[in-house]
């Protein structure tokens, strides 16, 4: 991206979340005057509660737009490094996997404190002009006029808007970076398209874990913690104070399920009787399951995410992903990288730009989409028989020729792959590995010659 190109055009771009605010930067960055809109408070001010929050992790394709920014020295300051999961068994010993074979690590940071630091960031930019505490209510796409509901003051959740009033703004290009439940997008539903959400039948909740000084577990801080439990799980995200995010992940209804737990009693025996070896930490995690709401989980599509010359959806606002890979926020950040780069390559004419941005961006979403709802089955993942086979087959296919069988995980946060390539890749991935058991006869386990009998079967079956 290059700074200044004369153009004097006013961009409105709708949610300063942790797209919106990138987004308002690069397009500064490019000559644009931007007026950035969101419903809450300046978070440059406010921080929410622990307990109201998650932590999200950054991989390397967040970071590569971070870096463009001039943003990645600040953010990187407040992120802890994780170099794997440690996963925690029913009974037995914990598991320990590196998130890859040469000892990349992905960055977990507190998802305020990034908002905050991106939110500050807006604000140093003269180009860009905040407007918090403007909801966006309508947007005329004929007219090119948008409506906001501005509060004087207040806290949304807490019902503690003082006054509103109807503010009324036109606009030639408008983006939509207003989250999952988008009202941008909700305006093209009058136009010809097509929209698809669907929700987990699993919730999650958030449960702060105390530091092991304040008498919290002995947990790595340099791992992200995971008791799988068939269809319900918790998973825990070190903070840099050594204390740890968790968030459990459980059916909303049937048994057990947020529905039928509703007591410090219920809690209890759920604890006692899922995860054991946190159960002194009952009265602690007790309170918060009791008194933390729990949220939704959806997956969200659509297409056209842009209208002509005049509008584009971009983060969440076009695609919400289940949280499983950790990848929705850093997905959003490459929209915001490729709206930019499209703007450059097609010198500022909107008409072409956003058709390209969408065509380079849909199929890799809408593969993210998939390889999330993927990974929630994998890390829930109890080990059967062959578990243990499939995993050596796949580490000694990585050794042989990683360039085409990188695991999953290594490509989706340590490459700038595409995802559906991504997808593709991995789905050749786990067909090998299953030929491989199946032809070989490896249903016993891996035999002692078992590389050199896999170099032999993939000789034998190229072309
Ligand atoms: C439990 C969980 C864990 C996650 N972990 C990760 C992770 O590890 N890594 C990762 O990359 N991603 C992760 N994600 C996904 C990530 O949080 C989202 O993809 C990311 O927040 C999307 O950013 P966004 O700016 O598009 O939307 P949002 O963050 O939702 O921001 C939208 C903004 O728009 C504003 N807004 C909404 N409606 C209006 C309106 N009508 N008018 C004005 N303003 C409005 C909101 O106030 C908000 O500021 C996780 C998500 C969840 C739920």
């Amino acid at each position: 991206m290059s700074a200044g190109n004369g153009n004097p055009d006013i961009v409105h771009v709708v949610g300063a979340g942790l797209v919106g605010s990138v987004t308002a930067i690069g397009l500064a960055r490019l000559g644009y005057r931007v007026k950035l809109f969101d419903r809450r408070e300046d978070p440059a001010t406010t921080l929410p509660d622990r307990g109201r929050s998650v932590n999200v992790v950054l991989s390397a394709r967040g970071w590569k737009l971070l870096q463009t920014l001039g943003l990645s020295d600040e953010i990187q300051k407040i992120c802890t490094p994780l170099v794997g999961r440690a996963v925690h068994p029913w009974r037995g010993e914990i598991r320990e996997q590196a998130y890859s074979s040469q000892g990349d690590q992905i960055w977990c940071v507190e998802r305020p404190r990034l908002h905050q630091i991106l939110a500050r960031a807006v604000a140093r930019v003269d180009e860009i002009e905040c407007h918090w505490l403007h909801q966006l209510e309508s947007v005329d796409l004929d007219q090119k006029l948008i409506y906001l509901a501005r509060s004087s003051t207040g806290n949304e959740d807490a019902n503690e808007h003082i006054s509103t009033e109807q503010v009324q703004e036109s606009y030639k290009r408008l983006l939509g970076t207003d989250g999952a439940f988008s009202v941008a997008r909700s305006q093209l539903l009058h136009h010809t398209f097509d929209f698809q959400q669907k929700y987990l039948d699993v919730a999650y909740r958030e449960m702060q874990i105390p530091s092991h000084q304040e008498g919290g577990p002995h947990l790595a801080l340099d791992r992200f913690h995971v008791w799988p439990r068939g269809r319900l799980f918790l998973g825990a995200f070190p903070n840099q104070d050594g204390s740890f995010t968790g968030s459990l992940f459980l059916p909303r209804e049937g048994f057990p399920s947020f529905a039928s737990i509703n007591t410090k009693r219920d809690f209890a025996g759920f604890l006692r009787n899922f995860f054991p070896d946190l159960e002194a930490w009952l009265p602690q995690l007790s309170r918060q399951f009791l008194s933390n709401p729990s949220s939704p989980m959806v997956t969200m599509r659509c297409q056209p995410w842009i209208l002509d010359d005049q509008l584009a959806l971009l983060g969440d606002a076009a695609h919400a992903v289940v949280p499983f890979l950790g990848q929705g926020m850093n997905c959003g950040f490459e929209d915001a990288g490729e709206l930019c780069e499209q703007l450059i390559a097609h010198d500022h004419d909107w008409g072409v730009a956003l058709p390209a941005y969408e065509k380079r961006r849909r199929p890799n979403s809408d593969a993210l989409a998939q390889l999330s709802l993927d990974h929630y089955e994998h890390l829930n993942h109890i080990p059967d028989p062959l578990y243990e086979t499939r995993e050596k087959i796949g580490a000694i296919l990585d050794e042989i020729a990683p360039e085409k069988f990188r695991p999953l995980y290594e490509l989706v946060a340590f490459t700038h792959i595409p995802y559906a390539s991504a997808l593709r890749l991995q789905q050749l991935r786990h067909q090998t590995i299953e030929t491989i058991v199946r032809d070989l006869s490896f249903q016993q386990g891996c035999p002692d010659d078992a590389r050199e009998r896999i170099e032999q079967h993939l000789e034998a079956d190229s072309p």
